[in-house]
């Protein structure tokens, strides 16, 4: 489903409402509401203060 686009790794940053944004930038998990840049699916953020060495947008499926 994913994997017809070359960003299906950990990114940092998508999209939410047309603007690129920053994962640290947005609410944490799906909550963030932003998709993929490539393939407009819905992402999910990880940015739990408490695991700062990941935060990265992950697809949610
Ligand atoms: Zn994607």
């Amino acid at each position: 489903m994913i994997d017809s686009h070359i960003n299906t790794n950990d990114f940092i940053y998508a999209l939410k409402e047309g603007k690129i944004v920053h994962v640290d930038s947005v609410a944490n998990g799906l909550a963030c509401d932003c998709i993929c840049p490539s393939c407009n699916l819905p992402v999910i953020a990880y940015n739990n203060p408490k695991n700062k060495n990941a935060h990265h947008f992950q697809h949610y499926s």
